[in-house]
Order: C-alpha cells, then structure tokens, then sequence
C-alpha cells in the first residue's frame, strides 16, 4: 500500500485526491493545479500538487465534476444539504425574494418580513424548551462565537464578571472562527493558531466503544463522565464557569452519538451549578436524527440552541441562534441601560438566506422529513452495520442519517493502522472510482446523505461502500 501512496511527507497519506492520482487514474481536472484559493481545510501541497475535484451541477443526491462524472454525495455538501442538489421550491424562493427585496438589514429596529416569519417559525418548531428570541447568522460559526458574546453579556448584566469560561468537549467541532475554533476540541484546529483561548476547558469525549474502562456499561461511562465534568467545575470554581456547549450526536469529530443516559447526567451537573447549557444543533436539527431536533432525542433542555447548515438547506448561507426567555429577558433589561444590543451583522436576517430558509422548513413540514428520515434510516444504518464484521473496521455507528466507520487494526480501539499506510484515504479514493464521495478524516469515514435520498440510492451507496472495503481489505492484508 504504501508505495501507492507515499509522496514526500507524511500529511500526504490522508488525501483522497492524492490516492487518485497516484493509484488509480487521475482526476484530470488539468490546468488547475496550484490554483489561486487558499482552500479551506487544505494543504498547501494538495492545493499545488494535486488536481481538485471541481463539482460543476447537483442533482438529488447526487454531484457532477467537471468532467460529467457523477458521484452519490453522501456527506450532502458538508452535512448540510438536506433537500438534495435541485430542489425547485428553494430556487423559486430565492428567486421570488431577490426580484422583490434582495437587501435590507435588520439593525437599529429596522428589518424584513423574511426573518420576522423565519424568528418565529423558528421559536414555534423548537419544543424541547420554550425559546424567546432568535438571533440570525452567516453560519455556524457565527452562531457559536454569538452564544459567548450572549452569555457573556448575560453574566455581566447579573453581576457575575467572574462567571466567563465555557467547557467543550475533546472531539467537539463548533466552527473556525477564532472562538468557535476555540469551543472546537480537535487539535487541529488549535495547532499553530494559538487556540483554544485561556477561557475554554474541554471535558471528556463521550466516545463510548473507544473511552470505557473494562467491564464499564455505558451507563457507568456516562457516570464517570459527568463526575468528571463535575470535578472540574469544582476545581476552576463553579462561580467562574459560564456555559457548557455540546452537540447531540457528535458530527465532524467523528459521528459520536452520546451514551446511554449521558445527557441526563451532564444536564443534572450543569443545573446544579447555575451553567447554561448550549445545544450545537448545526448538524443535528432538521430531521436528521429522526426527530426534528437533536435535543428532541435526548431530552435536552438547552437554554440556547445554534442552528444552521439543514436551516436552508444549504442554498444560501444563515445560522441562527435562539435563546430562552430566561436569558433573552437579562439582555433586554442590560440593553436597555446601555441604549443598544451592539452585536449583529449586515447579513444578519438576509432576506434572501430567510426566504430560502422559510421554504426549506414548509418542505420539511409538508414532506413529513422527520418521518420520512425515520423510515429510511433503518436500510441505511443496517445495511453499512452488516460490515461490521470486516477485519479491518473497527466500529460503525450512527444513528438516523447520520454514520461513521473507523478503521482499526485487529478492531481495537487502541490499535490504529500506520497513518502511512493511508487505509482511510484508500477507502474515499475507491468510493470515488466508483462514483461516491464520503468524508475522509484520517481512518475515520463519515456519511449524511440528503433526506431525500432514496432506497435504490442507499442501496448503490452500502453496494459501492461494499466494493471500497473489499478492495481497501484486499490491500491492508
Ligand atoms: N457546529 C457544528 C456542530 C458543525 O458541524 C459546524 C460545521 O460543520 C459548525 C458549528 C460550524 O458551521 P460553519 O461551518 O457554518 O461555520
């Protein structure tokens, strides 16, 4: 495997676009070799060396490359494509409001009817906890670092300036900005940027197969856990933590779908020490765990929630963030002394992103997605768990549309192949050959089809990810 591989550096392992290249034919996207992006989680020597696959049209659940190739999309976009590549009623929704009202902005008590429906759309849906306010977005990240201005702003009006730091967990992904790269506990996104800042702590992963003790149930784990968390809070002091954020299911970490009663126990310690709790639905809600929010499935009681990606479906960019009464009450009194709520952004509530975001949630109501997730999601899930088996898997989980597979050698948890061997790597580039796109993050693969995704489609996706396996087994033997 590895003189397939191998280029110069160790890095180069983990690119699928590599693998293509040297092992199989090429993507021969030619002339765009050392392009002019600073491409978004990127090498620079992939963006030199490598031809990027260029996608040019989306079709359901599919994408085309430049060269008319087609590819069953089964990350939809970066998890966020919920309605597939085409849909009609979107483009018409953006078209409608661009012909009527492409701009206005949403500052000093001047807005648009779009976010107006959308903020209330919005608090009517969410149902886990009474929301009061929601607060509009370019993205996740955007949420994410308006959630620590939010709480921040919140303790400083209740007197608390000591009360500022937030508690992450290892593995969580919150976005890229300075903060919410911060709050996001993989290295990477820390390494060299000189991150996380001092004011964010990060507890355990609640990665059940890879973290138990011996002999440890899942309920024990998520015990353990939650003592854990309450340790350090009582060792920063619980008058100086602000606010613990969390995702439901785990996404770019690497799909990590929390233990048995883990929410139960980490809710009753956060309660107990007057912490907020943010919910990071950004991947979750929508439908794509099988309940219109994640925090619908675990019995989350958040008293902020960040939303964004399946919020318009991915065709225009907006995040949102709503905040409980409890909360958006301190901030209105405190706006008031100070004469003004001095955070937002010129797209903040676009009414174009809200129209489009307005139209997804119609189609999501009307087409009963939630309940449609629900009824494919079995095929999915079954049909990748029946490769658990596999020599080299070490585990597949997942829950609704949303899964991962980790290789591993000898299926431990602590016996990972030689990155050099780029077993991840080879996988996604045996997946593309044949006409799949996943996510690749070392040996870990990640999938979130569309909601739309159909049964014959699912079924070309556990087909094709049969092949990959087989081949990818065939080389690691
Ligand atoms: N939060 C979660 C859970 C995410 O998965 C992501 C992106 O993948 C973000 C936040 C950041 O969103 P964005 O990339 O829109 O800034």
């Amino acid at each position: 495997l590895q003189e397939h591989i191998v280029k110069s550096t160790p890095a180069r392992y983990s690119s699928t676009q590599a693998c293509l290249e040297n092992d199989i034919s090429g993507t021969d996207n030619k002339g765009f070799k050392g392009h002019d992006m600073l491409a978004p989680f990127t090498a620079g020597w992939q963006s030199t060396d490598v031809d990027p696959l260029i996608i040019e049209k989306s079709e359901g659940s599919h994408v085309y490359d430049m060269q008319g190739r087609r590819y069953l999309d089964t990350l939809a976009g970066l998890w966020c494509t919920a309605l597939g590549g085409n849909e009609p009623r979107l483009v018409d929704a953006a078209t409608k409001q661009l012909n009527t009202l492409p701009f206005y902005h949403s500052f000093w008590n001047r807005t648009t009817k779009p976010s107006l429906d959308l903020a209330k759309e919005l608090l009517d849906m969410f149902t886990a906890k009474k929301m009061a306010k929601a607060f509009f977005t370019n993205s996740g990240s955007e949420a994410n670092d308006t959630q620590v201005k939010l709480v921040w702003y919140y303790n400083n009006a209740l007197g608390r300036p000591n009360k500022k730091k937030f508690i992450a967990r290892a593995k969580a992904y919150h976005g890229s900005t300075l903060i919410s790269a911060s709050l996001t506990g993989l290295p990477a996104l820390h390494q060299n940027f000189d991150l996380p800042a001092p004011f964010v702590l990060h507890t355990d992963c609640p990665h059940y197969w890879r973290y138990h003790l011996p002999g440890e149930t899942e309920e024990e784990f998520s015990t353990r856990l939650a003592k854990n968390l309450e340790d350090l809070i009582l060792k920063e002091g619980p008058e100086t933590i602000a606010a613990f954020i969390a995702e439901p299911v785990m996404g770019a970490g690497g799909v990590i779908p929390p233990p048995a009663t883990y929410f139960d126990k980490i809710q009753a310690v956060v309660k107990k020490y007057d912490i907020l709790f943010i919910a990071d639905e950004v991947i979750c809600a929508f439908g794509r765990l099988g309940t219109m929010f994640g925090s619908d499935k675990y019995n989350i009681k958040p008293d902020l929630v960040s939303l964004a990606k399946a919020l318009s479906s991915a065709y225009m960019p907006i995040g949102a963030v709503l905040v409980s009464p409890e909360v958006s009450d301190v901030i209105h009194s405190q706006s008031n002394k100070l004469g003004s709520f001095s955070h937002g952004f010129t797209y903040s509530g676009h009414p174009v992103a809200c129209a489009v975001a307005l139209e997804a949630i119609k189609i999501y109501k009307e087409r009963n997605m939630v309940e449609r997730v629900n009824r494919i999601s079995p095929k999915f899930q079954e049909g990748l768990k029946a490769f658990s088996d596999s020599p080299i898997i070490g585990e597949i989980r997942g829950i609704g549309l949303i899964l991962a597979t980790e290789f591993m050698n000898n299926k431990s948890p602590n016996d990972p192949f030689p990155p050099e061997w780029g077993v991840g790597a080879y996988f996604g580039a045996q997946c593309q050959k044949n006409g799949m796109l996943v996510r690749v993050a070392g040996d870990t693969i990640m999938m979130s089809p569309p909601f739309v995704v159909t049964p014959e489609e699912l079924d070309e996706l556990i087909s094709i990810y049969g092949k990959a396996l087989r081949e990818t087994e065939k080389r690691v033997e």
